[in-house]
């Protein structure tokens, strides 16, 4: 991914801001952020040509604990803002975060077309079934069974869906892989050295990375715990070939728990913006264009 390689190396703590995640005692987070710094490192990015953007999100506070260049931005709207970034500065490392609420739900919309365009940049997300900044309503991930006639009704836990979710949760892997999205994983953050492991690999890879890691929410979710996923998360078999997308889409809709490891890769995808550099080959004197001259055109 980097242009320019780095005579300097840099060790997992040199990313570390001086601020101070304040996420709550147990969040998931705190791993896949470990984990993050691990990875930075791994791949020896350098941090003054790296950037992290995120959208809004309790998960999406994290380009604030990274000693690099940073974008908070507006909810859901992190992979235009990283796609913007990416194309003015194709140099740069791009790596955008947030939650299951922001990318899955209010962002939804650019996810597909992200894939099609094919940047390469990194998109991690901390998928804690929930919207936790906003004090617990459900996500489009979560997963909160329908009340029986015979059941308590639990109000306290799900304040919004006290009778449980009416929608079913989606399947962002199988969703991903039928995008074409070029490098679909999934992490867990009670797991962080495979956690960085994965995300050193989606960052290395040329493209569009997806890692969706689980990293639960304590405050909001006794659902999906660490232990729910301790007990349903198993390694990407070794004989799994993540380039055979049909197999990595069977793999993804299994239903006997969550794999977790490179799910599916499309390597030699063409992206826009390798696009766009052969078209700028091709018609030199359209690059001269200014924005300037552009709005000439319309007075
Ligand atoms: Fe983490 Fe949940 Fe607390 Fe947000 S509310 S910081 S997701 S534990």
């Amino acid at each position: 991914m980097p242009v320019e390689t780095p005579t300097q190396t840099w060790a997992p703590k040199e990313y570390k801001s001086d601020l101070k995640p304040i996420w709550c005692a147990g969040c998931g987070d705190f791993g896949v952020l470990n984990a993050l710094y691990k990875a930075m490192s791994m791949c020896n990015l350098d941090p003054e040509n790296t950037v992290v953007v995120s959208g809004i999100g309790c998960s999406s506070r994290l380009p604030g604990f990274v000693a690099s260049y940073g974008f908070h931005g507006v909810h859901g709207r992190a992979l235009p803002i990283a796609t913007g970034i990416k194309a003015a500065r194709p140099e740069l490392n791009v790596i955008v975060v947030g939650g299951d609420g922001d990318g899955y739900s209010i962002g939804a919309g650019h996810f597909p077309h992200c894939a099609r365009r094919n940047p390469d940049m990194t998109y991690l997300i901390m998928n804690n079934n929930t919207y936790g900044l906003t004090k617990g309503q459900v996500s489009p991930t979560a997963m909160v069974p329908m009340a029986s006639l015979n059941s308590k009704i639990d109000s306290k836990r799900w304040k919004t869906t006290p009778y449980g979710m009416m929608e079913d949760a989606i399947n962002p892997i199988a969703q991903a892989i039928a995008w074409d999205v070029s490098f679909v994983a999934r992490g867990f953050s009670y797991k962080p050295n495979q956690l960085a492991e994965i995300l050193a690999e989606a960052i290395q890879h040329k493209g569009f990375a997806l890692i969706d890691a689980f990293s639960p929410c304590p405050t909001f979710n006794q659902d999906q715990t660490d232990d729910f996923y301790k007990d349903r998360t198993y390694d990407v078999p070794e004989d799994h070939d993540p380039t055979d997308r049909v197999k990595a889409f069977e793999l993804s809709l299994r239903n006997d728990g969550y794999p977790i490891g490179v799910i599916y890769k499309h390597e030699g995808k063409h992206s826009l913006l390798d696009e766009q550099a052969s078209l700028r080959a091709r018609f030199p004197h359209d690059t001269q264009t200014t924005v300037a001259k552009l709005f000439e055109k319309f007075q």
